[in-house]
């Protein structure tokens, strides 16, 4: 098998790009591979918001401004039948095409010193003191950045996510009505369901509709709730380009990390945010995490101890926010709740700011909200 690498990043997509970035901004000479089964620029389904501490994230590894070229969105609308919200979010939002995300963050880890192969792994296995990555490969510490169906969260024997949603997205060229913005029509119909149009500010946009669960959920009916919640995005088959749809592991109460030599990042963690699907953001600060938890436990000399410390690293920074937003979603699939956040966040600016921060960042279920929230759903006395 040869030398073990220091470090083996399963999956070139935005948390294995940003566990290769996290080593090797920790320790420079490190040697990391970095295995993607396709070929960079490669596609992937998404609705391809990313989030300002996303952005930050990525900045804090080194490549700061790698979006600026890309038109900041700060509208958004928000929709749960006859209730709307309209309102700027604090910071700016970017919609940027996965293959051109991915291709840069991959080419900055290259350039920080990672080298890239392509490769789809199949096997993964500890022995002893190394792990063994198929037939002919070995690594000190293995991260699993492999995205929904994690070959790595299988042989860290990590259970499947049980909460799944699906989604399925496409490019149409941008209604004028919902240009500089970002669109969100929750489903009346369907709880924990909404249909999206996210303008990228070069004359497309990204649609899309995205449902907890899978029963029932073919392209077919994707589709049309789309063309349904967002007329004039999706009017008949043969509209749009690229659709193309992926199952979104969403975060629960509990999230595992064993120890040992084995790590999980992003979607292969199961970190989803259950209220939005956004999942970018989590993708880089797991990424980030595990690539310097691995690379202080190899420098050290102990890396069985890479397990526990990107644990507690993770637990750290994002336990309260997880936990947080787990709760939001499940009130939120009451439609009375998510009406009255929509409510909420039309009569105060602060609270909608909080939302935003919970569904896309790192924010938490403030008291500011939990009071709007019940201020709306209280009755008025005529
Ligand atoms: C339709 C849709 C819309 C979404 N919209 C948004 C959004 O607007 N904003 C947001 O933040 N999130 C969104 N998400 C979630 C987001 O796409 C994911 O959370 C994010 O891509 C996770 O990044 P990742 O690096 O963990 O996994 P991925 O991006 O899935 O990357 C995994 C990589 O691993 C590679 N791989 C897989 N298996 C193997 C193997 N065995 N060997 C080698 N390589 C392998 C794949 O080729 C891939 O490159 C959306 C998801 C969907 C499905």
């Amino acid at each position: 098998m040869g030398d073990p690498w220091d470090l083996v990043v399963v999956g070139g997509g935005p948390a294995g790009a940003a566990t290769a970035l996290g080593a090797l901004s920790a320790a420079p000479d490190l040697r990391v591979l970095l295995l993607d089964r396709a070929a960079f620029p490669r596609d992937k389904a998404c609705g391809d918001g990313v989030s300002p501490e996303a952005a930050d994230v990525l900045a804090g590894l080194g490549v700061p401004g790698l979006l600026d070229d890309w038109t900041p969105v700060r509208r958004l609308d928000l929709s749960h039948g006859s209730r709307r919200v309209s309102r700027q979010m604090r910071r700016a939002v970017r919609v940027v095409p996965r293959t051109v995300l991915d291709d840069r963050l991959v080419a900055a880890a290259v350039a920080a010193g990672a080298r890239l192969e392509r490769h789809r792994v199949r096997k993964v296995r500890v022995r002893g003191d190394a792990v063994a990555v198929d037939d002919d490969l070995a690594a000190r510490v293995v991260v699993g950045a492999d995205g929904a169906y994690s070959v790595v969260r299988r042989a860290a024997g990590v259970p499947e996510v049980r909460h799944r949603a699906v989604a399925l997205r496409g490019y149409v060229a941008t209604p004028p009505r919902w240009s500089g913005r970002q669109v969100i029509a929750f489903d009346p119909r369907r709880r924990q369901a909404y249909a999206w149009c996210f303008d990228r500010g070069d004359g497309l946009a990204n649609v899309g509709y995205g449902a907890f669960g899978t029963d029932g959920l073919t392209r077919a009916v994707l589709l049309r709730r789309l063309g349904e919640l967002l007329p004039g995005t999706m009017d008949g088959p043969g509209d749009g380009a690229d659709w193309r749809g992926h199952h979104l592991p969403l975060s629960s109460w509990r999230w595992t990390q064993p120890d040992g030599r084995l790590l999980l990042t992003g979607d292969a963690a199961g970190l989803v945010n259950p209220m939005t699907g956004e999942g970018i953001h989590y993708a880089v600060a797991t990424g980030a995490l595990a690539g310097r938890a691995a690379a202080a436990a190899v420098t050290e000399g102990r890396p069985s101890t890479a397990g526990a410390r990107y644990r507690t690293a993770v637990r750290t920074l994002l336990g309260p926010h997880l936990r947080h937003s787990v709760v939001a979603a499940r009130l939120s699939v009451l439609p009375a709740v998510l009406t009255a956040g929509i409510v909420a966040a039309d009569r105060d600016q602060r609270v909608f700011d909080d939302l935003v921060d919970l569904g896309l960042g790192s924010g938490r279920l403030t008291r500011r909200v939990v009071a709007g929230l019940a201020r709306a759903l209280t009755p008025t006395r005529c």
